[in-house]
């Protein structure tokens, strides 16, 4: 078996290296002519460090990323509505890591090289289409190069050439009105200094979290900024590293100053702003034709929201290649990745449509826009549990389930960690 991965992001370099770990022959063509570290923060959550630790790159997630402590909501005005340890300290057997995009895409690209050999990694190979038969797949590249393989995985993110030919006349992601600014400042380390926090409400919301050191014992911080707007307003087709303008967020935020974070101050400090539209696609009844299938963002763009994006994919990635190997055919072994995993990230999508676990911040701003005196009396604490466990289920990151689900390594064998710094 021979599989044939379309984009060298997150889910496409996981999927080779799950693929690899699996016992299956894999090559990588990625459209970008050089791999560079892009984007700004992610997060990680515990389900999918799980994956890529027993893909042996524990030590690699610790050497680059910040190991999350605490999720905290507040409301526009500083007040704390839930704190919750994260990762280790929540009885997880794994971490939670805030980590910059590109770095994490770096890590995964380096091993793969490693493990695959350069030679499985095409950079500067656009697929243009593909064709198949009885016995594999053909993809066409832009530069007008065939590769031929027994399977095709479209691993090629929120513009995805492969599902616009599986699913044709789809049309572009649909913007749900929100606005996204994102940048990473240098700062002063806040709360437990990894503490991943949100403020705000639906409309107008300011995400942080650190992501690295700084000289001088000061952080990397990665912020988001989100500004919700009339769905006609007209945007540019969204692009991770279209730069936005200061002015355009800071007025938003001028007055949210908490006695444990400075906004605006953090906002001041960005080098660069990124703006993104908020957009994603309706979940597809099928993924799969024939021997070609979908994988992350190309396979269920969803709203950043919950931070699973990322997650979603290395779940995606180590599934399908335990799939794979145990059915030992094509066909079967995609079906049976559908047949889970279709499903579970269609659930995500859904409940980032109704602001997944956020929504305890629009139910308080909803029973209590300008503040409170005691949290008690605007929400109930059961009800605060429920909301940001219940999408802890849905996501796949419930700490008991998790602990205790069987591994999806085909070998139980330990994949050896490199070297530090190699
Ligand atoms: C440059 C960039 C920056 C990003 N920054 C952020 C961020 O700051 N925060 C955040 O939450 N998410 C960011 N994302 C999205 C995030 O990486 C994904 O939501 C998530 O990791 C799922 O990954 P994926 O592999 O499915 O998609 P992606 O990470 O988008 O990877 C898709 C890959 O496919 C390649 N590709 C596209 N078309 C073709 C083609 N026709 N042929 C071959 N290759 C193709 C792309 O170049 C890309 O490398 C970014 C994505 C990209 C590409």
């Amino acid at each position: 078996m021979r599989i044939l991965v379309i984009g060298g992001g997150i889910g496409g370099l996981a999927t080779a290296l799950a693929l690899h770990a699996a016992g299956i022959e894999v090559e990588v063509f990625e459209a970008a002519a050089e791999v560079r570290p892009l984007g700004v923060g992610i997060n990680l959550q515990p389900h999918a460090v799980r994956e890529l630790t027993e893909l042996g790159l524990g030590q690699a997630l610790a050497a680059n990323g910040v190991a999350t402590q605490e999720f905290r909501y507040a409301n526009r005005f500083g007040q704390t509505i839930w704190a919750e340890p994260r990762g280790l300290l929540a009885g997880y057997r794994w971490p939670q890591y805030s980590i910059h995009r590109g770095r994490l895409q770096m890590l995964l690209w380096a091993a793969a090289e490693a493990r695959l050999g350069p030679a499985r990694l095409h950079r500067g190979r656009r697929l243009a289409g593909f064709s198949q038969d009885e016995t594999g797949v053909t993809a066409q590249f832009e530069d007008g190069g065939t590769a031929r393989g027994s399977a095709l995985i479209g691993a090629d993110g929120i513009h995805s050439a492969v599902r616009a030919l599986l699913v044709p006349g789809e049309g572009p992601p649909r913007w749900n009105g929100a606005l996204l600014w994102r940048a990473v400042s240098t700062a002063q380390p806040f709360l437990t200094g990894a503490s991943m926090v949100q403020a705000g409400h639906r409309d107008t919301k300011f995400v942080c979290y650190p992501i690295g050191e700084a000289p001088g014992g000061r952080v990397l911080v990665n912020w988001i900024a989100e500004q919700r707007f009339p769905t006609d307003t007209p945007w540019a087709r969204e692009d991770w590293n279209r730069p936005a303008r200061l002015e355009d967020v800071l007025p938003i935020f001028a007055d949210w100053r908490f006695a444990w974070l400075d906004v605006p101050g953090l906002i001041r400090a960005a080098e660069a702003v990124y703006e993104f539209p908020m957009v994603d696609r309706d979940p597809l009844p099928r993924w799969r034709q024939g021997r070609v299938t979908l994988l992350g963002d190309a396979a269920h763009p969803m709203y950043p929201i919950g931070s699973n994006g990322a997650s979603q994919a290395v779940l995606d990635a180590r599934f399908l290649a335990l799939q794979l190997a145990r059915h030992g055919a094509v066909e079967a072994g995609l079906e049976a990745y559908e047949t889970v995993r279709r499903p579970a990230t269609a659930a995500v999508v859904e409940a980032n449509r109704g602001d997944g676990p956020d929504r305890v911040m629009d139910l308080v701003h909803a029973r209590a826009p300008d503040g409170f005196e005691r949290l008690e009396d605007v929400i109930p604490r059961a009800e605060l549990e429920a909301t940001v466990n219940g999408y802890k289920r849905i996501a796949g990151f419930d700490p008991a389930t998790l602990n205790a689900r069987e591994s999806w390594s085909v070998t139980t064998a330990p994949i050896p960690e490199p070297r530090p710094g190699a």
